[in-house]
């Protein structure tokens, strides 16, 4: 039996090796830089940046081209020294005018200034989270949220326990499973950082048990480390989940309605760790990412690209197709369970929290019919979060928002372990995304 820890419900999506990590989990990192970048402003949880250059300035490669707003606001550094050739709206993966600017790149990568703050044991503590607001670094397991921004702990509140999610449930991507691997101590450095920004004694880097090499290296790279360990979780989706990691690791729930801090708790991905520990240790701004590049390309890989980096041009570094054009049903931004697929063009950029790009075909594309619900439980068991898919898609399609809410829609973590496992392909978790977005806009409304 495993001494892994896990959660309640769950699903296993394409268990063991045909859960499309195995062509890219062997792979070190290769390093690509694109000839032209297109960098949003809108990369974060938040109002996006304004930008501060025009087109024909000459930037460094790290240099500020986007100014923050307001308190969830986020600075956004050039990811390639070289010339602004243009400033203004481009197609994103959800977004069909986010504000953005291109850069050619003069692949000198002559950096800006840096103002580095030096060992993380040593350097002063109260400048920490500073550094990391001034180095942009957001959530990079998808949720993009501002890093400072969880480190703001209010009047009342303390944290006691910093959690490093490791656990890279979602099927296909392999990149914190590399960075792990390579980048292992500065992945460390960036938890002790953390951890003296707000004198918190625990850190715990937390890894899905299907990642034995990732859980060594980590340990490894953990000796000495004041307070630090690293704990092996069950391979079972949605593990990375805040809510379930901080159960499993410290057996508290996190109460509706109340954020990890409330229960003493910051989870930060291992690659917003790194972003940390770049920050801290060298003063850089958070300028690139490994993605996974995989599914229908020729090679698929792990590649380190820079922030602003376009889809096409990274399936064209991976070989293209590996099979004909019109074969390729659709291209996702991130795993099957929570990734974005690309509307009807690859020439989109990709941002700081863009962690994969998978190519499916046609017949792994095809979208089924949904028919009736037979009542067979199977989501109300996968549910992580223990609620009632089938009764809440039933409020959904009455657009019945009262019913919806008191049926706790606004828990919904969109994880798709729902959908995944029924068998009536029930779009549950659509509605429940649909429901919880028109909650929330009524909610705002009657702010203002
Ligand atoms: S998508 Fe929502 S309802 Fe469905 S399993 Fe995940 S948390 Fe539960
Ligand atoms: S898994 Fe699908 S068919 Fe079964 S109860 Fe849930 S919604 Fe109904």
């Amino acid at each position: 039996m495993s001494n892994s820890r896990t959660f309640r419900g769950g699903v296993h999506p394409l268990h063991g090796a045909h859960e499309g990590k195995a062509p890219t989990s062997g792979q070190a990192v290769i390093n690509y830089t694109a000839e032209t970048v297109t960098i949003m402003m809108g990369m974060h949880l938040g109002a996006p940046s304004t930008p501060i250059v025009q087109v024909g300035d000459h930037v460094k490669l790290g240099q500020p081209i986007g100014e923050p707003v307001g308190f969830l606001g986020l600075p956004v550094h050039a990811s390639v020294s070289g010339e602004v050739v243009a400033v203004g709206p481009v197609q994103a993966v959800t977004n069909p005018a986010a504000m953005a600017v291109t850069i050619k790149n003069d692949f000198k990568d002559e950096w800006v200034d840096l103002e580095p703050l030096g060992d993380v044991e040593t350097c002063p503590a109260d400048k920490i989270v500073p550094a990391i607001k001034a180095a942009g670094v957001c959530g990079m397991g998808g949720a993009s949220f501002p890093t400072h921004v969880k480190f703001a702990v209010k009047e009342g509140q303390y944290c006691d326990t910093i959690i490093l999610n490791g656990a890279e449930c979602e099927t296909h991507l392999t990149c914190d499973h590399r960075l792990m691997l390579e980048k292992s101590d500065r992945i460390v450095d960036g938890l002790r950082a953390a951890m003296r920004a707000l004198d918190v004694k625990k850190g715990v880097i937390a890894i899905e048990d299907n990642k034995p090499d990732a859980i060594e290296a980590m340990r490894k790279a953990a000796q000495g480390r004041e307070g630090v360990e690293v704990m092996p979780l069950l391979t079972k989706y949605p593990q990375g989940g805040e809510k379930q990691l901080i159960h499993v690791v410290t057996g508290r729930e996190v109460p509706t309605k109340k954020l990890p801090l409330d229960v003493h708790v910051i989870v930060l991905n291992v690659g917003t760790a790194k972003a940390i520990g770049d920050a801290v240790i060298e003063g850089k701004p958070l300028i690139d990412r490994i993605t996974t590049v995989t599914g229908h390309v020729k090679r698929p890989s792990n590649l380190r690209v820079r922030v602003g980096t376009m889809v096409d041009d990274v399936i064209a570094q991976c070989g293209g197709y590996s099979i004909p054009e019109d074969q390729v049903g659709k291209i996702v931004m991130g795993g099957a369970m929570t990734g974005f697929p690309c509307p009807n063009t690859t020439h989109i950029p990709m941002a700081k929290a863009n962690g994969g790009v998978v190519v499916y075909d046609a017949k792994e594309a095809a979208d089924f019919d949904e028919d009736p619900c037979i009542r067979c439980g199977r989501c109300v068991d996968a549910c992580p979060i223990g609620l009632n898919p089938y009764k809440l898609k039933y409020f959904c399609e009455q657009d019945n928002m009262k019913r919806a809410g008191e049926w706790c829609v606004m828990d919904c973590v969109v994880c798709g372990s729902c959908s995944y496992i029924c068998p009536a392909h029930r779009r549950l978790t659509s509605s429940f995304k649909a429901m919880k977005d028109k909650i929330a806009a009524e909610a705002r409304k009657g702010k203002g």
